[in-house]
């Protein structure tokens, strides 16, 4: 590799045979955003030598798919396209001399760490010093929801259908449904439209979109794509090929509304359900609560990116990823394992929050948290049992949006004095639009 960024096509790629010998003081686990900034961090805060294994052949995780733009605006001050940012966040892990070894799944994780592989020469036992897991996502299936119906053809999760169009350049189908309206679905809406599938609609079982407002704009609105709020998708029907879909209005509780079942002709349904963070490699091992530094239960572990907390933006995956890549390096330099000194929980108002802990070497710490409270004026707190340790004010929240909060030397102090913490959110004035949605 040379001093200018490469592709993640022409990034140095080994085969798992290829260098498995020599002491490993980072191994990291998935070579998406977080998996290559947590690497370049790492090489940059003094570790030796630094590894990245992946399943795919090149590096990038699920960027290379994601082909609009809109990428590291606070990164690079400039949006890139999702190609476009793997390139440049790869060739940045290559230029400071991290390994890439592609094509390499890891099958387990053990105490040590020890960590089993298998690449282009069979399965390999690597024990790093430390290990970073940055493994990403997997999406909500039809499965996962037990969507009643026939099993045809013509069902997509909207990544596999994002793969299909956009690496593999082939279309799904010519009439497509939506069902869900998070990001990836409004987006995979866009793009079905663009390549000329006609995108009958969007439909969406809650009573506000599930993506971001600029989305919903830029990717239904600007085209014409019609988004049915309380709404869902109940039936598939078809025998080989997906021949339509039973819709229908629900009420807050979910349940279908009498008499507004219609069956929709289209060839192609596409499932927009939420992402659920891969921690498969964790199973049994630990959780996926993770302190201030992105440390697991594990000793010697951390998890970073989405597999931690689905963000919003690819720069926050990437802040993550850097957080734990620096902390491998000083525990692979022999920095003890510190204990837990504080548990992290999302009380009234909060759906989620981490870390969900604090350790005794924790100087400052940034809490990512998904809200239950929409408005203006929202007042977060993180409370002892009887008392609050310190507030946030933040002007304006919505659930679609995660929040960051910064606690500095002072407020972490105050944040210690007890051995759990809980994070609440209060809606702001009402006239201001203020509430908290139930779960
Ligand atoms: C289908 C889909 C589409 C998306 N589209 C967009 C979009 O259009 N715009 C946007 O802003 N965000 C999008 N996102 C969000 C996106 O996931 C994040 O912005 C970001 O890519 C997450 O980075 P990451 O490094 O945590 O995970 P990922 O990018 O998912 O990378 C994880 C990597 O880990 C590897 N891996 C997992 N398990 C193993 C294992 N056991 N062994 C070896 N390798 C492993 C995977 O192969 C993958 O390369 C999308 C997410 C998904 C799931």
């Amino acid at each position: 590799m040379g001093g200018h960024p490469g592709g993640p096509g022409i990034v140095a790629v080994r085969g798992a045979h290829a260098t498995m010998s020599g002491e490993v003081d980072v191994c990291v686990v998935g070579s998406g955003p977080a998996g290559l900034a947590a690497a370049a961090a790492a090489r940059r805060a003094g570790a030796g030598r630094v590894v990245v294994v992946d399943r795919e052949t090149s590096p990038g995780g699920i960027l290379p798919q994601c082909i609009h733009d809109g990428f590291g605006l606070e990164e690079f001050g400039e949006a890139f396209t999702g190609p476009e940012y793997a390139e440049r966040a790869a060739g940045d892990a290559a230029c400071v001399g991290v390994e890439f070894w592609q094509g390499t799944t890891a099958l387990a994780l053990g105490p040590g760490p020890e960590l089993v592989l298998v690449g282009g020469s069979g399965r390999q036992v690597l024990r790093p010093r430390t290990v970073v897991v940055a493994t990403g996502c997997r999406e909500r299936t039809r499965g996962n929801i037990l969507l009643p119906g026939t099993r045809p053809a013509g069902v997509f999760t909207a990544g596999t259908a994002q793969r299909l169009i956009n690496v593999m350049g082939v279309l799904p189908g010519r009439r497509a449904v939506v069902m869900g309206s998070g990001d990836v679905g409004l987006i995979v809406a866009r793009r079905l439209h663009l390549e000329g599938c006609e995108v009958e609609g969007v439909y969406e079982i809650l009573t506000r979109p599930g993506g971001l407002v600029r989305n919903v704009v830029q990717c239904l609105h600007d085209h014409g794509i019609p988004l049915h709020l309380g709404h869902t998708v109940v039936e598939v029907h078809g025998d080989r090929r997906l021949e339509g879909v039973t819709v229908a209005a629900v009420d807050a509780d979910g349940r279908v509304r009498q008499g507004t079942r219609r069956r929709v002709p289209c060839d192609t349904l596409i499932t927009s359900l939420g992402l659920i963070p891969e921690l498969e490699i964790l199973r049994g091992l630990t959780d996926g609560t993770v302190d201030e530094s992105m440390r697991t239960g594990l000793e010697r572990v951390f998890l970073c990116g989405n597999a931690a907390f689905v963000h919003d933006t690819v720069d926050c995956v990437t802040a993550c990823g850097r957080l734990a890549g620096r902390a491998a390096a000083r525990h692979a330099a022999g920095l003890r394992w510190p204990r837990r000194v504080a548990r992290v929980e999302a009380g009234e108002g909060v759906r989620q929050v981490v870390p969900g802990a604090l350790s005794e070497l924790a100087e400052a710490a940034r809490f990512h948290l998904r809200l239950d409270v929409e408005g203006f004026d929202v007042e977060v707190q993180a409370r002892a049992r009887d008392r609050p340790l310190a507030r946030w004010r933040l002007r304006a929240v919505s659930p679609t949006q995660a929040v960051a909060l910064t606690a500095g030397p002072a407020r972490l102090e105050r944040l210690r004095q007890d051995r759990t913490l809980a994070f609440v959110a209060r809606p702001g004035k009402e006239e201001a639009g203020g509430r908290i949605h139930r779960r």
